[in-house]
């Protein structure tokens, strides 16, 4: 998820007849290329938000308050509205609605919301193969940060021009916001951001450029990042053990409730990103608040008997409700209520 700069020019990629994701697999004897502008680029921002922890001390207490409140309502910007609503169209929102998330998700600053969105599409269509993006099979370093620092595989380059995106074609935010994003991300994810605290408080301009910007920018980030990375890798597999995606409940908190990835990848376009919706999920709580509100409608949810099903049939065991539930035992209880209700209608 994420992503500062497009690295590669995609007009030269070869086109590939589809093929079903395990059929192209990981090849790990394939070396990828740095892209030193994007490496060097994040080693200077993350020396940046270094030195804003050491600005945290000595800055007004309500400029950490300001950075963490803004952390927090722009990662809705993210979770509701890149993921949830445009990524998965779990829902469908007011205009009001998709006017916060363009501005929210610009001041979060993960690259204009098309290009989000696109990765994440092939993320889940092509899950841990090279043509994933962040192919969790690289280990962690490369699903959290390292694929935006290396060229792109052929795969994610050839196959990321199959990924549907005419939804967000026909959506004139998205495409305002992609036309003018360098404009956009100065004034939303630096300037207000680093403003409001030395106008309104008396913030000093460095106080507030490395803690409002640098410091919130690379610790939402890499929350963001463990998505990809950590909930591929560390955790539970109650619904696919099939997969490579996990619950992880450390990342569901922090992450406002996106940690739940094992069901997320078995029902993405389920709006509760769970199965029991808000569980630590601040952004499912939001969403049916809107819902509430009449703002946001339409709401999808995965049917609980295929929810079962699959825990039966793919599960690793750990689900707190059918994970001892087999094929076989429920084989079973099944031909025992044929029975009983078959002994019910003969009397
Ligand atoms: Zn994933
Ligand atoms: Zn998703």
């Amino acid at each position: 998820m994420g992503a500062i700069k497009e690295r590669i020019d995609s007009k030269n990629a070869e086109e590939k007849p589809a093929l079903l994701p395990q059929e192209i697999g990981t090849d790990y004897t394939f070396k990828r290329k740095i892209v030193w502008f994007n490496a060097i680029g994040f080693l200077l921002l993350h020396l940046m938000a270094l030195y804003g922890v050491y600005r945290l001390i000595h800055c007004d207490p309500l400029t950490v308050i300001w950075a963490s409140g803004l952390m927090f309502v722009s990662g809705e910007g993210i979770t509701l509205g890149a993921h949830r609503l445009y990524s998965h169209k779990a829902f469908k929102a007011a205009f009001s609605v998709r006017l916060a998330v363009i501005i929210l998700h610009t001041i979060a600053g993960q690259n204009c919301l098309y290009v989000w969105v696109r990765d994440h599409r092939q993320h889940h269509k092509y899950s841990d193969t090279d043509a994933d993006p962040h192919n969790s099979n690289r280990g962690f370093f490369f699903s959290h940060i390292g694929w935006l620092m290396s060229k792109k595989h052929p795969e994610v380059i050839g196959r990321g021009k199959n990924i549907d995106m005419s939804d967000l074609e026909s959506d004139f935010l998205v495409m305002f916001q992609k036309e003018y994003y360098k404009l956009l991300y100065a004034i939303f994810a630096i300037g207000i951001p680093v403003a409001i605290p030395c106008y309104c408080w008396n913030e000093t301009f460095v106080n507030s450029l490395f803690v409002s910007y640098f410091w919130r920018y690379i610790i939402q980030l890499h929350i963001t990042w463990l998505i990809n990375s950590a909930t591929h890798l560390y955790g539970t597999k109650p619904y696919d053990k099939f997969m490579n995606p996990v619950e992880n409940y450390i990342v569901s908190f922090i992450a406002l409730g996106e940690g739940w990835h094992n069901y997320h990848h078995a029902f993405p376009s389920d709006y509760r990103a769970a199965e029991y919706g808000i569980r630590y999920s601040i952004t499912t709580f939001v969403i049916d608040f809107l819902a509430w509100l009449g703002l946001a409608y339409d709401l999808k949810e995965a049917n609980a008997e295929a929810v079962k099903q699959r825990v039966v049939k793919k599960g690793d065991g750990s689900h707190p409700v059918f994970g001892t539930i087999t094929e076989e035992t429920q084989l079973d209880e099944d031909k025992e209520e044929i029975r009983r209700r078959h002994a019910a209608a003969t009397g």
